[in-house]
């Protein structure tokens, strides 16, 4: 296994790993040793990818120090050691090689995407402020455009809930596959498979849509199944993602699998 600390001797289960789950570590529900004990009650392997970002200092993994806290937590534990980053948040580009080093895989998200004014929008604005709410189609080029260059830039393995598609959008138009066009689903699989970057299948946001995924899988994609659990009730739970799996023909072999992975 990689990384510079001692750590706990541990073999994954074998079954589903679920690759994104938070803890009080950043903002989730529970703590590390509660969601463990629940993950090997459902029988999974858990990667913990605590937000590790200065966007919210209070409550995120915000510094140096604290990373090495957090990293030195998740040794303890039968787990493997993640973080989630953000694509609107530099931190990611500005670790120390030994920090970085003590990871088993890094997940990147869009959780703010830049727009040309250099302003930054969100994935989850329910509305879209002017001048975009009279040009939604030219704000979802830009969204596809930066989650392209999240692949292709972020020193990561997984991008998480990708195709988060603002309901701002989807409440002029609620099918997914309007926003998501071949063109651009096709720009998005282009950009994932070239970077070799697994395309998290999401159990919280029911993401990617069938299509999206049938054809990553086509064009040689990677992916990852994560729970993105914040709550007793969805940490390790996989079912919705297991399901869209098999439904676009995706097996094991078709994984990111961090115990292969040398960062
Ligand atoms: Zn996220
Ligand atoms: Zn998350």
């Amino acid at each position: 296994m990689n990384g510079s600390g001692p750590r706990t001797e541990w073999e994954p289960v074998p079954g589903p790993q679920d690759l994104h789950v938070h803890t009080t570590m950043s903002d989730g529900d529970l703590p590390l040793h509660r969601v463990v004990e629940i993950a090997r009650e459902r029988g999974v392997t858990l990667g913990i990818a605590d937000h590790i970002s200065t966007r919210n200092t209070a409550r995120f993994v915000a510094t140096e120090q604290a990373l090495a806290s957090y990293l030195d937590a998740l040794e303890k534990f039968p787990v493997f050691r993640a973080g989630e980053f953000c694509w609107c948040d530099p931190l990611w580009d500005r670790l120390p090689e030994e920090l970085r080093a003590r990871f088993d895989y890094r997940v990147g998200s869009n959780h703010g995407f830049w727009l040309p004014d250099g302003s930054m929008a969100s994935p989850w604005w329910k509305t879209l402020p002017a001048p975009w709410d009279e040009r939604p189609e030219e704000f979802m080029d830009i969204m596809v455009h930066n989650l392209c260059d999240l692949v292709r830039t972020m020193s990561v393995e997984i991008v998480a809930h990708a195709t988060l598609t603002p309901p701002a959008l989807l409440e002029l138009e609620p099918d997914v596959t309007a926003w998501w066009s071949g063109e651009r689903e096709d720009r998005f699989v282009d950009a994932v498979v070239e970077s070799g970057i697994a395309i998290e299948i999401s159990n919280r946001y029911h993401l990617p849509h069938d299509r999206l995924l049938r054809k990553a899988k086509e064009a040689g994609a990677r992916f990852s199944l994560g729970s993105d659990g914040h709550t007793e009730e969805q940490v390790a739970r996989l079912d919705w993602a297991v399901d869209a799996a098999r439904r676009a023909g995706i097996t094991n072999a078709d994984l990111f699998v961090p115990e292969q992975a040398r960062i």
